[in-house]
C-alpha cells in the first residue's frame, strides 16, 4: 500500500513556474535546485542545518509561497527533525537508502531499497536523487 502523501507532494513539488528565486536570494545556499531523473524540472529543496530562518526566500517568491516552510527539506539531525513541521526527511543509513520521512504530519521509516514506490513518486525521486547524487548535502 502507498503511503499518502501526493497532496503534499503536489503541493510541494510544483511551483507554478520554477523561477528559482528562493534559491538565488538565499545567503546561506539553505534553497538547493537539485536535478531529478524523470524530471525535466529541477527541483527546489530546503537544506534545514544552513537556514537561519531569515525569511528573505518568503519575501521574494513570487507565488506567494514561503519555501523555508514549505518545500520538501533535507535534515541532518533527529532532534531538527522532530523539533519542525516540514515536510521532508532525514537519511538514518545512506548505504541501506534508510530514512526517515513525515508526509502529512506523520512520521515512516522507509527502506527505498525495500519498500520502493510506497512514498509518492515525486517525493521519491528527490530523495533518491539527494542521496545518490547530491550526498555532499547530507
Ligand atoms: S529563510 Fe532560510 S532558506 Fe530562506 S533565505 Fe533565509 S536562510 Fe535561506
Ligand atoms: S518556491 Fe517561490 S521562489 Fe522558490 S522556485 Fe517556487 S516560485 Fe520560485
Amino acid at each position: 500500500m502507498a503511503i499518502k502523501g501526493e497532496k503534499e507532494g503536489e503541493r510541494c513539488l510544483q511551483c507554478s513556474t520554477l523561477c528559482e528565486a528562493c534559491a538565488e536570494v538565499c545567503p546561506n545556499r539553505a534553497n538547493a535546485s537539485v536535478v531529478v531523473k524523470r524530471n525535466v524540472m529541477p527541483q527546489i529543496v530546503h537544506i534545514d542545518r544552513l537556514c537561519n530562518e531569515c525569511g528573505n526566500c518568503e519575501t521574494f517568491c513570487p507565488y506567494s509561497s514561503v519555501p523555508y516552510k514549505e518545500k520538501l527539506t533535507l535534515f541532518s539531525s533527529i532532534k531538527d527533525f522532530e523539533e519542525s513541521k516540514n515536510i521532508g526527511f532525514i537519511v538514518m543509513d545512506r548505504e541501506k537508502m534508510l530514512i526517515k520521512v513525515r508526509l502529512e504530519e506523520k512520521v515512516f521509516d522507509v527502506s527505498l531499497e525495500e519498500n520502493h514506490s510506497l512514498l509518492p513518486n515525486g517525493i521519491e525521486d528527490i530523495i533518491t536523487s539527494i542521496i545518490k547524487d547530491y550526498s555532499y548535502m547530507i
